[in-house]
């Protein structure tokens, strides 16, 4: 490896030279105590900007071994490593040089979950950050002096600030990864303990805003009640002293959470759906943990869905559509909603979250009037209301179901929970008494049959990633859309993706899918197993294959198999077969 003075000497060379004289740096490059890597260079100084690795090791990062000792800590040390190194860049680099994104370096740092990333990799041996860097131009012109200084001198030391253990808060990196373990430590116990999920005495559940993700300052604190209350005994401390943590148990079954407009049922069932994901210490809903595999349930209108059986809920449509394998461009709110159900527990869902918000109510729901009105033989909706305990019973499907209009569901339901100006009451035995008082006058609906779960096989070749004369052409916009070939995946009701980082890891888990592991023609749950072992095994940094390997853009950040699904299911062309 080339000495980081010869990369100094060079770049003052090609000062005031043409763009292209930048391609020559791409290379390693050592330095005492550090190696930089220059993967990527830019074409120009408005392109996509330019990738940089900084590897130290780790005799001289000198992180304590306990906290990577596992892949749950290391995952929460990279975490907070990244944003330690964003905190350096904030603090150090002198940002704009010149044209373009020249001058520019970015770390790809997340909001409030913690999620497994390619920013920042820690192993035994060393600790690597992946940054992406704009090499300083005016106009066109190389400016070699600037970006002397960025690549031998800033970004060296924005590396060294954020990764080495004695430039660090070493109290702050210790709660941060305990917290973490924490947080894991009770997601893995709630099925042992029949919970689908805890949310912490103590936690701020709603957010400043629809817009940000900050917790709100002077929120009513979560308080759980005392029938439902659990505790754990935590691996570490949490809030300095204990390690006992109490708050409520969400039991498996089907629970209703009830309660007056604007008392805080959305704002619980937010917090649960992001429960799914780790969160920083600090941001109100660390301690409120989800089941893994609870995905939240809406209607969606206008989707795609291919060869989907949601007969159970829908069958006999009017246009004699098959509706064991419903297939359609354009889904209205009900057969969407059926679609979401059936591809959530085909893709191994053992929780729904639903809220009747974002739900279609003649999917929801038929009262005893308009089952008097419509005989069933013209309805071809079976309300959810009829399917939700099956599922329950007959599948191991959970359901946790926001009310606050259609009361028939106390029929139905194991637990409901009263929010009270954001305090939740247990008021099963309440609404029991009700139910009894007031019948619904309904007659319970029975699903044609309920053996309905047939894993579909997507057809390899309907998943097409080329776009002209590109062989793969991927992208993410922001967090809701994926360019995959010439398709523009729609995921803007995909409501549990959390990060663009996702998005973009999404597109390019289907292709390689695609490549490497649909060619035997494996169901949608045996693709997404074959997906999930792969991450666990070899990580996320084969995702961009045709990047050089060990060169990769540092921008991905570890999808769900449910949101991975999602797209899957959301490609227009897609086909399959049964
Ligand atoms: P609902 O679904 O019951 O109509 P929401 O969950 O949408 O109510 O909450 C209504 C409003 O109350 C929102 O603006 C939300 O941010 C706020 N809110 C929710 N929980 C709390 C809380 N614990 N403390 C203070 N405000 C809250
Ligand atoms: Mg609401």
């Amino acid at each position: 490896m080339a000495d980081l003075h010869t990369l100094a000497n060079h770049l003052r060379r090609i000062d005031g030279r043409g763009y292209k004289a930048y391609k020559d740096i791409a290379g390693g490059y050592h330095t005492a105590g550090l190696s930089l890597f220059v993967d990527h260079v830019q074409g120009d100084p408005f392109a996509a900007p330019s990738r940089v690795r900084v590897r130290i090791p780790m005799s001289a990062a000198g992180i304590p071994p306990h906290h990577h000792a596992t892949k749950i800590r290391r995952t929460a040390l990279e975490d907070f490593l990244l944003r330690q190194v964003h905190h350096a860049i904030l603090r150090i680099a002198e940002g704009h040089r010149g044209s373009g994104k020249s001058g520019l370096v970015t770390v790809d740092v997340g909001g409030p979950e913690v999620l497994e990333r390619t920013g920042v990799l820690v192993q035994r041996d060393w600790v690597e950050v992946r940054l992406q860097a704009g090499l300083p131009a005016a106009g066109r012109r190389v400016l070699g002096r600037q970006a002397e200084d960025m690549l031998c001198r800033e970004i060296p030391e924005i590396a060294t600030r954020g990764l080495c253990w004695h430039h660090l808060n070493a109290t702050e990196a210790r709660s941060f990864v305990d917290c973490c373990e924490n947080q894991a430590f009770i997601r893995e116990r709630l099925g042992s303990r029949n919970l689908v999920a805890f949310i912490a005495d103590g936690a701020i559940l709603p957010r400043e805003s629809g817009a940000s993700s900050r917790p709100m300052l002077n929120a009513v604190p979560f308080r759980s009640p005392e029938s439902l209350r659990v505790s754990f005994d935590l691996p570490n401390p949490w809030q300095g002293a204990s390690r006992i943590i109490t708050g409520m148990g969400i039991p498996r079954g089907v629970t209703l959470i009830v309660g007056g407009g604007y008392h805080g049922k959305s704002t619980v069932l937010q917090a649960l759906q992001h429960g799914v994901y780790t969160h920083v210490p600090g941001d109100g809903r660390e301690y409120v943990v989800t089941d893994p595999a609870a995905v939240k349930i809406r209607a969606e209108d206008g989707r795609s869905v291919a060869g989907v059986d949601i007969h159970a809920f829908i069958s006999g449509l009017p246009n004699g559509m098959d509706t064991a394998r419903f297939t359609t461009g354009d889904a209205s709110g009900s057969t969407s909603q059926a679609a979401n159900i059936a591809e959530a527990v085909e893709a191994g869902a053992t929780t729904l979250l639903v809220d009747e918000d974002t739900s279609a109510t003649n999917f929801m729901m038929r009262d005893a009037r308009m089952q008097a009105l419509i005989e069933k033989s013209s309805e071809p909706i079976t309300p959810f209301i009829d399917c939700v305990r099956d599922l329950y019973l007959r599948h191991d499907v959970s359901t946790v179901l926001v009310l606050g209009g259609c009361g028939d569901y106390i029929d139905v339901a194991d637990l409901v929970i009263m929010m009270k100006t954001y305090v939740p009451f247990d008021v099963t035995r309440e609404a029991r008494e009700v139910a009894r008082r007031i019948p619904s006058l309904r007659t319970p609906e029975t699903p044609p049959s309920t053996e309905w779960i047939h894993p579909r096989v997507p057809l390899r070749t309907t998943l097409d990633p080329s776009r002209g004369r590109r062989e793969v052409k991927i992208d993410a916009r922001g967090r809701h859309h994926i360019l995959f070939g010439t398709e523009d995946i729609d995921l803007q009701s995909v409501e549990q993706i959390v990060d663009p980082s996702q998005t973009r890891a999404i597109g390019f888990a289907l292709n390689l899918a695609r490549s490497r592991y649909m060619q035997d023609d494996p169901s949608v749950p045996e693709l997404l197993d074959r997906l999930d072992t792969h991450f666990e095994t070899r990580g996320l940094d084969e995702l961009a294959p045709h990047l050089r390997p060990e060169s990769h853009p540092g921008n991905f950040a570890r999808p769900r198999r449910f949101e991975i699904a999602a797209a899957l299911n959301r490609v227009r062309g897609i086909k399959v077969s049964l």
